[in-house]
């Protein structure tokens, strides 16, 4: 896998050549014999950047004319927006992709599409093409503006199409978006990655690390406002490195005081926070700007000195545990989240009994918790000292043990409290939202309140959620 380049290009996307406005004009006349638009389905795997990437997507294909399904089996279009960052992601799209096989055997006129980091890595792409002969599109991470013209050479010149950029990467920033919720979005403010955390692929397929202008940030967030929008999540691999690439030098925690003066946006959330790059700018500014909501996710991955440094993660444990002192210091009532991998090349048991010692001392709020998976091309895949399965698994089980009571403790403290909550779906008679801390958060009510922010009263909590009383509207 190489290392590239990446530029940003601001310009909006282009949707008007010939060959466009034909497709166009085909799926109009489509519609116009069929009586119902053209439709596609999105399998969306792994981060929010994919989930970003697949409003995108939706935006470059509603311009188009077509209308997103829920029903994949019933589809015009599939498409798989895959991860490559574990590999069970990967061994699940290659088994979904199975059962489309025999979807497109009895509709041949179906087309499916395969994008996201797995397809930037070449090995994965040929396995692709390979074994599932009938995927009629490919395209890369950088590439989806070109969709439009990847579907027309399927549909009009009849030939298999594939479009990934390989060498330099040009990322197209102004494309129609269709966002999944009016309420709350996801902006990027950066792109790739510059760490080479010994176990990670996403250097490798996301190019290395640009960040966008402030201005067009500030320009799409107001935007979003106007559009009614109340939450952003800022959205970069390390968003506490934003703005070390760009010309005139702004930090991030410039860039969130300027945010947080944009009116109408009530919440400001970023992913992922790097420790390596958490500033005491930082942690003065989630303390300042008070819609910057009272949560960091502050991926630890594991708490012994000796795996982080096989892990290139640039911290120590005791690095680590004094910026959850500052954070808690600053923000008494801070939820702090983690990511950790279980099982790390050369992992010993004294290195694990490190992971669960700092989970006990910062007694995190919730936490993604991984077996470690060998990513072929990483350094760590090249690593000795693998660690066997069965005993990844007893730790992994270990760790749960220990965590999942601190995360419970953690939401029974909250009972009794009222919090706001963004409201942000409805099944049957039950309303959905989120705490700023960003707790889960279940209770009864109209679906009027979809993307209200209301007072909730908690009354009951389980590990991964909380449930409550509505008390009044903010
Ligand atoms: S910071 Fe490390 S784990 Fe996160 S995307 Fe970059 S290389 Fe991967």
């Amino acid at each position: 896998m190489s290392k590239r380049k990446t530029d940003i290009i601001t310009e909006d996307v282009r949707l008007d050549n010939d060959k466009i406005i034909e497709l166009k004009n085909n799926n109009e006349q489509f519609f116009i014999i069929n009586g119902r638009r053209k439709t596609y389905h999105i399998l969306t795997y792994g981060c929010q950047m994919n989930e970003h990437d697949s409003e995108k997507i939706s935006g470059m294909l509603t311009s188009i004319g077509y209308e997103e399904t829920t029903d994949d089996k019933s589809a015009d279009l599939v498409i798989f927006n895959t991860c490559l960052i574990r590999e069970n992601a990967e061994l699940r799209v290659f088994g979904k992709l199975g059962e489309v096989k025999g979807l497109k055997r009895k509709n041949p006129d179906m087309l499916v599409a395969v994008c996201g980091c797995m397809m930037q890595r070449q090995e994965t792409r040929e396995k692709v093409l390979k074994k599932f002969s009938f995927v009629d599109i490919i395209f890369g991470t950088n590439t989806i503006h070109e969709l439009p013209m990847l579907i027309y050479n399927v549909e009009i010149n009849k030939r298999k199409s594939v479009e990934i950029v390989d060498n330099t990467e040009s990322i197209y920033e102004n494309m129609p978006k269709q966002r999944k919720f009016k309420h709350k979005a996801l902006v990027n403010i950066t792109y790739g990655c510059n760490n080479f955390c010994t176990y990670c692929v996403v250097p490798y397929v996301r190019g290395r690390e640009k960040s966008r202008e402030p201005n067009e940030i500030i320009q799409e967030i107001k935007a979003l406002s106007e559009d009614g929008c109340k939450e952003v999540t800022l959205l970069g691999q390390n968003v506490n490195s934003y703005g070390s690439n760009l010309e005139k030098k702004v930090t991030f925690a410039e860039l969130l005081y300027e945010i947080n003066k944009i009116e109408g946006i009530e919440r400001i959330r970023f992913m992922t926070s790097h420790p390596k790059d958490l500033t005491d700018d930082l942690i003065k500014a989630i303390k300042e700007c008070d819609k910057v909501c009272k949560h960091v996710h502050l991926p630890v991955q594991a708490g012994s000195n000796n795996i982080l440094s096989r892990m290139n993660r640039k911290y120590t444990k005791e690095h680590y545990l004094n910026l959850v002192e500052k954070l808690k210091k600053a923000v008494p009532d801070i939820a702090i989240t983690t990511d950790i991998i279980v099982g790390f090349p050369g992992e010993t048991e004294e290195d694990f009994l490190e992971t669960i010692d700092i989970v006990k001392k910062v007694q995190y709020d919730s936490a993604f918790t991984f077996l470690y998976s060998v990513r072929e091309g990483t350094e760590a895949a090249k690593m000795e000292n693998q660690v066997p399965d069965e005993v990844k698994h007893e730790r992994f089980d270990k760790l749960l043990d220990v965590l999942y009571p601190i995360v419970l403790e953690r939401n029974q403290q909250c009972i009794g409290k009222v919090f706001p909550v963004l409201v942000e779906s409805a099944e049957n008679d039950k309303l959905t939202g989120r705490t700023e801390h960003f707790r889960l958060v279940h209770f009864k009510g109209s679906n009027a309140l979809i993307g209200e922010i209301v007072n909730v009263r908690i009354t009951n909590v389980k590990t991964f959620h909380m449930e409550g009383e509505f008390v009044s509207l903010l």
